[in-house]
């Protein structure tokens, strides 16, 4: 398989930083440079994000894996996701939920879901369905969801996420603007919300009815 050795590597690295078996497993498996434009394929497993073209970018391997790892992802999941960019985060959680599981991903540019599109069936991932969307509200169509993973950051949590969280179920989200935090966002079997910030990150921003303005970039 192309670029085994550089996959190893990256795992590797992750390892170091502490990261799970299980996501680590996934990573191994998941090939990043079928995800990243043909010009960016011999950095792909440089642990960076990198750009996907409409000012969008794949996430860094490590954001992704720890992403992987505070969402506690289990077998047979439905999940949801919003901004699917170039599907590889989207790959990564399939392959941890395997094939019983269901990944409902939203994507609000055209070309980039099209582009994630082709990514996820050269790969394989039938259980990913893409969604050309503005996902800042989710998409209840599918709803309520055993996780929801936010790849861009949203001004605040939206509303419409949390009532399509699953009791028992676990969100994660980075919220700010110049200054943003990851955030896990847990619904308990009686419907309490609990929000715990797990430090500063670096995301593109939630465009849309319940993220930022698109014209103006703010609220
Ligand atoms: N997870 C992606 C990957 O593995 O390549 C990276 C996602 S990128 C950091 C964030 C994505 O969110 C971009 O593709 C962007 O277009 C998308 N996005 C921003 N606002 C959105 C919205 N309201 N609904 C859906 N997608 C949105």
């Amino acid at each position: 398989m192309e670029y085994e050795r550089e996959r190893s590597h990256l795992v590797k690295s992750l390892k170091e930083q502490g990261i799970s078996e299980r996501t680590l497993k996934a990573m191994k498996k998941v090939q990043r440079h079928l995800f990243v434009p043909s010009i960016h394929t011999s950095r792909a497993y440089v642990d960076s994000p990198l750009p996907i073209g409409h000012a969008q970018t794949i996430s860094a391997p490590h954001m992704v894996a720890i992403m992987c790892d505070l969402l506690d992802l289990q077998d047979g999941q439905r999940i949801l996701e919003i901004g699917t960019g170039s599907g590889y985060n989207a790959a990564v959680m399939a392959e941890i939920i395997g094939k019983k599981g269901h990944i409902y991903s939203i994507e609000r540019l055209e070309p980039l879901a099209n582009f994630a599109r082709r990514n996820l069936e050269k790969t394989g991932y039938s259980n990913v369905e893409v969604i050309l969307a503005d996902g800042s509200g989710g998409y209840p169509e599918h709803g309520p969801y055993d996780r929801i993973c936010v790849t861009a950051s949203a001004p605040e949590t939206p509303k419409p996420l949390l009532e399509q969280l699953k009791p028992g179920g676990i969100m994660i989200l980075p919220e700010g603007e110049a200054f943003q935090n990851l955030f896990i966002v847990r619904k308990s079997m009686s419907g309490e919300i609990t929000k715990e910030n797990r430090g500063g990150v670096i995301f593109v921003p939630l465009v849309g009815d319940y993220g930022f303005n698109m014209f103006t970039g703010h609220r």
